[in-house]
């Protein structure tokens, strides 16, 4: 057991709130087929059960979805013990296969996936965007989804140990640079494809709003939050430093972007972990929902019964919950139902990070949400974060549905009459 631990590290005082009500569990999204849940997590924590949570797959299987803390009696910060825990796991050379696989490309190639520039700033092609600048659009996340996509569909098809072989095998490939081939297998990536055009919709809003930004092309940094989900957050924050460098270097001082993980990334941790971060961050919706304040702008679809589902990032981690609604509230046409997981209280379809350690069990979890979201007979699905996106849509296929599922970038844009 690592020194720390005996030592009484601070997780330890927040567990020792716990009275073990058992709320957290009630509300948890995550099936977690294996014992311990969150609650005997907790209760093994007070115990100095370390070791025996840490070779625990069901340390891996909390999205850091934040549902459980709004129902604790007690304000108890899971997600604190949580990541503390990962990263005493990593410390013993714990961390799942998977995302050691994912990490070690942030850590040595800059990005979880091994894409080449071209491919990561292909959706910028022809819209003529300046280098440089003080305000930036950030793409993130964005274009490693349609690879990620085809790579989570096959995995969560997988049984877990031909996963766990699978990971082995990349990590393997790997050393030699061949682990690029396997992870473009059966994606079907061409220019234009939906998560890049939705980067195009986030651009084009955000220019007929009269909102000019730049674009890094191949120099924009990758936030690198993987590294904090998973525990490295000795590397997050070095990670951190060297990415807000070359923000300064580059002489940014405004970042927009759609993609909610890399918002909350530079918005909530990076301040955490350097001292001088300095960036102004806004999420595309932010932005759009004070231009729409101030601007008289026709937004209309033919009628349509739509659903907002909340990302957890967004909605309990930034608290953006209002805006999206207001936004959808001016378009004539659509007609906004609310689901009963919203706001606060949304339910987590599977994203955050677990989708790539335990793809089966994420695709329950998106499975849910899609059944609950489609409960209020929605004829389309909107979302703001292009990670939900991909899993909604994931989960629909398992409950054979067919209703659309749009990043609210392309809504707005279909709003304006306008199309990627
Ligand atoms: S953060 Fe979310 S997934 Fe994790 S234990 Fe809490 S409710 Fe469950
Ligand atoms: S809801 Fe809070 S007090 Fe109750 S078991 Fe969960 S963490 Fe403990």
């Amino acid at each position: 057991m690592p020194s720390e631990v005996k030592r009484d590290p601070p997780f330890a005082d927040e567990a020792r709130i716990c009275i073990q009500c058992a709320s957290c569990v009630s509300r948890c999204p995550s099936p977690l087929p294996r014992t311990p849940n969150i609650r005997k997590m907790i209760r093994m924590v007070q115990l100095g059960m370390i070791e025996e949570i840490l070779q625990s797959d069901s340390l891996w299987a909390c999205a850091l979805c934040l549902e459980c803390c709004g129902y604790c009696p007690l304000g108890v910060k899971t997600c604190v013990i949580v990541t503390s825990l990962r990263e005493m796991a990593v410390a013993q050379g714990l961390l799942p296969k998977p995302a050691v696989y994912f990490t070690n490309n942030t850590l040595r190639r800059g990005r979880p996936l091994p894409l080449t520039p071209e491919e990561m700033t292909s959706w910028a092609q022809g819209l003529d965007l300046p280098r440089a600048g003080e305000r930036i659009f950030y793409a993130g996340i964005y274009p490693m989804l349609d690879h990620a996509e085809p790579l989570l569909r096959t995995s969560s098809k997988l049984s877990e140990s031909r996963f766990r072989l699978l990971s082995r095998f990349l990590i393997a490939l790997q050393r030699f640079g061949l682990d690029k081939a396997v992870v473009r297998m059966g994606q079907r990536v061409k220019p234009g494809e939906e998560f890049r055009r939705s980067l195009i919709s986030s651009v084009k809003v955000l220019s007929r709003l009269g909102v000019d930004v730049a674009y890094l092309y191949e120099e924009e940094p990758w936030c690198g939050i993987d590294l904090h989900t998973y525990g490295l957050r000795d590397d997050f924050a070095k990670h951190a430093e060297k990415v807000s460098r070359k923000f300064q270097e580059l002489g940014v001082k405004e970042i927009i972007t759609p993609d909610t993980l890399s918002a909350f990334a530079f918005k909530n941790l990076y301040p955490q972990v350097i001292d001088s971060f300095g960036i102004e961050v806004k999420h595309f919706i932010e932005v759009v929902a004070e231009k729409l304040k101030d601007k008289k702008v026709s937004l209309k679809i033919d009628n349509t019964f739509i659903v907002y589902s909340d990302p957890c990032y967004l909605a309990r981690h930034m608290g953006v919950m209002a805006e999206p609604r207001e936004i959808i509230g001016k378009i004539k046409g659509a007609r906004l139902r609310e689901v009963e997981s919203s706001g606060l209280a949304t339910r987590c379809d599977g994203g955050g990070g677990m989708e790539l350690i335990l793809p089966k069990l994420a695709m329950e979890m998106a499975k849910a949400r899609a059944e609950e979201l489609m409960d209020t007979r929605p004829e389309m699905i909107v979302t703001a974060c292009p990670v939900c996106v991909m899993m909604l849509k994931l989960g629909l296929e398992e409950i054979d549905s067919h209703t659309e599922v749009v990043n609210i970038e392309d809504l707005i844009l279909r709003a304006l009459g306008d199309k990627a």
